[in-house]
């Protein structure tokens, strides 16, 4: 018996599933209001800057730059602890939304470039930024 804990999944739930579709086929995608344009990451229902309710979904190029980065040292769940430490970055993606994935190289640089891809497990997705 596999007694090693899985790492989770997310939860399946209409706002966010066009995104973890996209990942699994190795796309960065995001909303893109269908009203006025605007961009916006991480899933939400209603547009910041002209209240529709109407979304269409973009992928990005997952090129952007270092906006800020942690190294991760506690294991928020059983499965990641032979993981750690790993460093996560916030990167500013070149269409102007931010996201969140591992970090592959050393200490990270603040505004140094880097580009993203999906590692992808089954049902699981994990976007990865390396520097380019
Ligand atoms: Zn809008």
């Amino acid at each position: 018996m596999d007694s090693k804990p899985q790492k989770p999944l997310p939860p399946d739930l209409p706002l966010s599933r066009p995104y973890w579709e996209a990942a699994r086929r190795g796309e960065l995608a995001v909303q893109r209001c269908a009203a006025c344009g605007k961009l916006r990451h991480y899933p939400r229902l209603m547009c910041s800057a002209c209240h529709s309710l109407d979304v269409q979904w973009q992928p990005l190029s997952r090129r952007g730059s270092i906006h800020s980065w942690t190294v991760c040292h506690h294991p928020f769940h059983a499965a990641f602890r032979d993981e750690i430490p790993y460093t996560l970055v916030t990167v500013d993606l070149e269409e102007g939304v931010r996201a969140l994935g591992r970090w592959t190289g050393g200490v990270p640089v603040m505004g140094a470039p880097v580009a993203g891809r999906f590692e992808v497990d089954g049902e699981r997705a994990e976007l990865i930024f390396d520097p380019r």
